[in-house]
């Protein structure tokens, strides 16, 4: 009996791998061009940290004019949920790293070297495995649930390494005739990798981000195929980024410790390794204790997280390369008008332990891109997301015009104001614009409280002019200020502040905190030119007690 003959009765229909290997050419790229893919599983939620090597892994690809494609894991089908893939792909449109080659939806995918999605992809496996049984490097395991249990339990009493190897591999020896027998009698089979490697040799392995790093060899008979047919990540990945002409494998670090049976698998199939690159996890500071970000305990770790809160896509992209390289935050400074495309991106720069997430420091990066926003896009933006989160801020928004002007303050010039870091700021950042009525005074205490009526009174009947320009409005406060008993300049008062009241800006305090209801606004000139003349009479009005 040969081991043919058992591969062929095990995948009686399965093709010669020699197809496969004609069906998926070379690619046709130029040198140095680099491929890449994202190959989530679809267990219906994006992590941030998925997004993050997506983003890693497109950034690669485009700079060396390479292919990114979009490969769907889900050999588990237990772990899958109902719309997982379709989550994905959109998350990753939303984001602007559309692959160019995978999955577009949750059955059909684009692209030469497909399918893409590895539920599909069950013959081509099964090629392989057969291939591998006939050349004696693959063979069934009929062991039961109740038979590795209790390999487990002895090894864990004589206190020896766990799992399906050596001696331990019941039916790694088993003579073909008697396999084929067992087979025929309709026992229950997976198949197992018959690994020729030895625990006490070590591999060198040198990692894009890791650098060189020694493990032993694996000497397990890992399954490469399971009882459903499907193949196990470990005999998929090396499948597919074979076939799919993958030049770096850019992963989660979890994987790495799977490296000298991802070679030992290429080596035995008799394909070339790509480079592998792993990316450490995203971490969070825990009240001290540095931990991977959690799907269960942070809210920021799901990438919907960012949408709901409004937070530009741009934002998260551009905080994510800035914990990728460190250099990316200077080069930014550098060239703030230049397009996150034209960054110089390094796979070997990045970290080789986790990045801390920094909400405090996303946001302050959202600040600076919707500070470059025109008012145009950061209205269109808003009222996106307004319409799916916040009737009340889409229903101030209706008045495009009106909602334009407000947005332009202090917008479009040379240190544009930053003072909106996700879109569910913009309602409480306007909403003094739109609503006289519930406007609340809070006067600084150093204004004398008596003053305060006289000082709004005079200026709506004697000062207040809404055609001035910037410079008289602002003689004017001073003229105001000097007739109160107000210091006309800061530095005045300074010089001698017991001959004042206050300053000038005392003043134009008062008016800002009638017309807006605040303390702190952007520029008091601006504000009142769009609000126009009778509101600024009316909120006056409302203002004097
Ligand atoms: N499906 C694997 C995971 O989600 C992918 C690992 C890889 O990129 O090869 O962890």
């Amino acid at each position: 009996m040969s081991h043919k003959e058992l591969a062929d009765l095990i995948f009686p229909n399965a093709k010669e791998i020699s197809y496969y290997e004609g069906k998926y050419p070379e690619r046709n790229l130029t040198e140095g061009a680099i491929v890449t893919r994202y190959a989530p599983s679809p267990t219906g939620y994006m992590h941030i940290g998925g997004l993050y090597q997506a983003l890693i892994a497109i950034k690669v690809a485009k700079q060396t004019n390479g292919v990114f494609f979009l490969r769907v894991e889900d050999t588990d089908q237990k772990r899958e949920v109902e719309n997982g893939v379709i989550e994905i792909v959109n998350s990753l449109k939303k984001f602007g790293l559309e692959a160019d080659e995978g999955m577009i939806s949750s059955e059909e995918g684009k692209g030469n070297y497909g399918p893409y999605k590895q539920s599909q992809r069950e013959e081509i496996y099964q090629a392989y495995a057969k291939y591998l049984i006939e050349q004696g490097k693959a063979y069934p395991c009929f062991c039961t649930p109740e038979e590795l249990d209790e390999i487990r339990a002895k090894q864990e009493a004589a206190k020896i390494r766990p799992g399906y190897y050596g001696v331990w591999a019941k039916y790694r020896d088993l003579p073909v005739g008697e396999a084929i027998e067992k087979i025929k009698n309709g026992e229950k089979y997976i198949i197992r990798f018959k690994s020729g490697g030895r625990e006490d040799k070590k591999i060198k392995h040198h990692d894009v981000i890791k650098g060189n790093v020694d493990f032993p060899e694996n000497d397990q008979d890992i399954v490469i195929i399971k009882a459903d047919g499907l193949p196990t990540y470990h005999f998929a990945h090396a499948i597919d980024d074979h076939l799919m002409k993958t030049t770096h494998v850019i992963r989660g670090d979890e994987w790495l410790s799977s490296v000298p049976l991802h070679l030992q698998l290429f080596h035995e199939l008799g394909f070339k390794p790509p480079k592998y690159a792993h990316i450490a996890p995203i971490m969070k500071n825990d009240e001290g204790n540095k931990r991977k970000l959690s799907k269960r305990k942070d809210p920021e770790a799901s990438v919907s997280y960012y949408e709901k809160e409004g937070i530009p896509e741009l934002a998260v992209k551009e905080y994510l390369l800035n914990i990728a390289n460190s250099n990316f935050e200077n080069w930014r400074r550098a060239n703030p008008d230049k397009k996150i495309e034209e960054f110089d991106f390094q796979l070997n720069k990045m970290g080789v332990s986790g990045a801390l997430f920094d909400m405090v420091k996303l946001l302050d990066v959202s600040k600076i891109v919707i500070s470059q926003m025109t008012a145009e896009e950061v209205y269109e933006n808003a009222v996106v997301w307004a319409e799916q989160y916040d009737a009340e801020l889409e229903n101030l928004l209706k008045d495009k015009e009106y909602a334009i002007k407000v947005l332009s303050i202090e917008r479009g010039n040379k240190k544009p104001r930053k003072d909106i870091s996700k879109w569910s700021e913009v309602k409480n950042n306007i909403i003094y614009m739109y609503d006289e009525n519930s406007l609340e005074y809070s006067y600084p205490d150093a204004i004398d409280k008596e003053d305060i009526n006289e000082i709004l009174k005079l200026y709506i009947e004697k000062y207040f002019d809404i055609s001035d320009d910037k410079q008289t409005w602002f003689d004017k406060m001073k003229d105001l200020a000097e007739e109160f008993g107000y210091a006309r300049e800061v530095k005045e008062y300074k010089q001698n502040p017991d001959a004042y009241k206050g300053h000038v800006g005392d003043i134009s305090m008062v008016i800002r905190v009638a017309i807006t209801g605040r303390q702190n606004t952007p520029d008091l000139y601006e504000i009142m030119q769009v609000l126009g003349k009778e509101q600024i009479e009316k909120r006056i009005q409302n203002a004097v007690v």
